[in-house]
């Protein structure tokens, strides 16, 4: 079956001038896709905006006016590193509506698995509060809209952005048709995302010490998100993917390949196909090194499109020191009772 993309140009008009989250990183994507494949072999997704309502569900009408009036008024900071430009409102309507898509596309069997590669990004954004590049959530929109119009009962959001997805935490801790799992660099930005923060026993917090390689995210998707998975039964599983685990990325401290990027995918797509008929939806979150995020983001498609060979021309870090997560594994399987 095919694989979907979702893609629009207005994605590029959300503009940060000079930041890392900055319109060029979908540029390097699309380029990358289009110069060595598998732009054509796609099937192009247009998005659509999200309605206020369907934000509603996840977003309080304070953060929604805020965004919008911010953006009319000719753009502003929300926080010291969350920027709105005068297109940003529209460019953020049309990537939580550009999950949507995929969410549907995905759900109703036009495409086996879709990749939206949106910005802003979304998963910081709280029921509250943009924060941390992120003015709505974009997985959250989506999920909530699984449950609502699609009749799904059980959304799984995998998230493996290094940062923590606070505000899809925030925004699902008290909803036991969706189970969130994130692996992150702890203590890293935004703080949340401790083994202990357990929700209504819907989310599994996997916080990972600087340092963790492929193995390392290896081991933890083996022990312990395959299980708890296996254990939740989605319907669908969501991804939010970020790449700012690479091991050449300007703000995090891991020490992922572009091959280790592409075992993740591999593995997230068997559980996908194991456990809901091949249902993923994957939506683009961090990753500020270009070069690595297009490369990534390429690996995950050639994944998804069932090709034997990824591409890593960035190869492996130089040094690797790997802390030992034994205990941690150890300690994730007595609380989540693995
Ligand atoms: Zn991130």
């Amino acid at each position: 079956m095919s694989v979907g993309v979702v893609y629009d140009p207005i994605y590029l008009r959300h503009d940060t001038g000079e930041h890392p989250e900055k319109a060029k990183r979908l540029e390097a994507v699309t380029g990358r896709l289009k110069r060595k494949g598998p732009w054509q072999e796609l099937t192009q997704i247009a998005p659509r905006p999200a309605t206020v309502a369907e934000l509603e569900r996840v977003h309080s009408a304070g953060l929604i006016r805020l965004v919008r009036e911010t953006a009319e008024r000719g753009g502003g900071m929300l926080d010291p590193d969350t920027i709105v430009s005068p297109d940003s409102y529209e460019a953020a309507l049309y990537a939580a509506g550009g999950v949507i898509k995929a969410v549907e596309a995905v759900a109703a069997a036009e495409v086996e698995s879709a990749f939206a590669l949106v910005r802003p990004p979304g998963h910081h954004a709280t029921r509250e509060r943009s924060m941390g590049f992120c003015l709505f959530n974009n997985a959250a929109v989506a999920a909530a809209y699984a449950l609502n119009d699609l009749d799904l009962s059980r959304v799984l959001i995998l998230d493996w952005d290094v940062h923590h997805g606070n505000g899809t935490q925030d925004i699902f801790e008290h909803e036991p048709r969706v189970c969130y799992i994130s692996l992150h660099q702890s203590p890293f930005y935004p703080g949340s995302g401790l083994a202990t923060e357990t929700g209504c026993g819907n989310l599994v917090n996997i916080p990972l010490p600087a340092g963790c390689g492929d193995a390392e995210y290896l081991l933890a998707m083996d022990e312990i998100i395959t299980p708890a998975a296996r254990r939740f039964q989605p319907e669908l599983i969501l991804v939010s993917a970020g790449f700012d685990g690479h091991w050449t990325d300007p703000l995090a401290s891991m020490k992922l390949s572009i091959t280790g990027y592409a075992e993740i995918a591999r593995r997230t797509l068997r559980l996908a196909r194991e456990l809901c008929r091949g249902r993923l939806a994957v939506t683009l979150e961090g990753g500020y090194n270009l070069s690595a995020l297009a490369g990534s983001v390429k690996a995950v498609f050639d994944v998804l499109t069932s090709k034997n060979q990824v591409e890593d021309a960035l190869g492996p870090p130089p040094e690797l020191a790997p802390p030992d997560i034994s205990p941690l594994m150890a300690q994730l399987k007595v609380i989540h009772r693995l």
